[in-house]
């Protein structure tokens, strides 16, 4: 299974995709996570990507792809896996796909998380009072949303058109919606191989 999962800051992504690539028992792979430790750790693509990051703007496509490529390169992704915020603007998405033909591979579906608005300001918001992400205050966030509708909304229609586009209602209670995208996922061909989501074999 290659699964992408789309959505704004603040559908859920990263809840969703932690236990979705559990019930399919493939690597999630995050580039905000893999760049969050890039960062912390002080590597040279820590220090690149910080300030992109600190201000809400997307770190340029070649430094992402190059990232990603590599990873996919990786052992445990050769049977598939599950891409959190990447792709994230149309080039992007139009590399990945260059890539993955050269393999004879493809993307298996995309999973958009839809959310209403006013509940993302409201998660958001939520998050910031928590303090957990240095890139949660009130100017940046917004930022981010912004970003998100001009860079990487098309890929809404750019995977719609290639018939891979999916998508779920993302409010309500985080086993409900895992329960929806299972469903949905199922329905494309490609069940699940762990009967309960999050489960983990005795
Ligand atoms: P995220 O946790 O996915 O929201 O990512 C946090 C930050 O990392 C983003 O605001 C960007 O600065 C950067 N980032 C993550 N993924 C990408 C991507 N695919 N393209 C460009 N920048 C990214």
């Amino acid at each position: 299974m290659r699964l992408m999962l789309l959505g704004p800051p603040g559908a859920g992504k990263g809840t969703q995709a932690v236990r979705l690539a559990d019930a399919y028992r493939i690597p999630h792979i995050s580039t905000g996570d893999i760049f969050r430790a890039n960062v912390k750790n002080e590597t040279p693509l820590g220090q690149e990507a910080k300030a992109y990051m600190d201000r809400g703007d997307l770190v340029p496509d070649d430094v992402v792809n190059r990232m990603v490529f590599d990873r996919l390169g990786e052992d445990d992704a050769a049977a598939g896996y599950l891409l959190d915020g990447y792709p994230r603007t149309v080039p992007q998405a139009e590399e990945l796909h260059r890539f993955l033909e050269e393999q004879g591979e493809a993307l298996d579906a995309v999973l958009r998380l839809d959310v209403p608005e006013e509940e993302l300001v409201r998660r958001l918001a939520g998050r910031e009072a928590e303090g957990s992400r240095s890139d949660d205050g009130v100017d940046v966030v917004r930022n981010r949303l912004r970003v998100y509708e001009e860079q990487t909304k098309p890929l809404e229609a750019f995977y719609d058109e290639r018939g891979l586009l999916y998508s779920i209602d993302a409010v309500g209670a985080v086993e409900d919606i895992t329960a929806r995208a299972l469903d949905v996922l199922a329905s494309t061909g490609h069940p699940a191989d762990a009967p309960t989501p999050g489960g983990h074999d005795a």
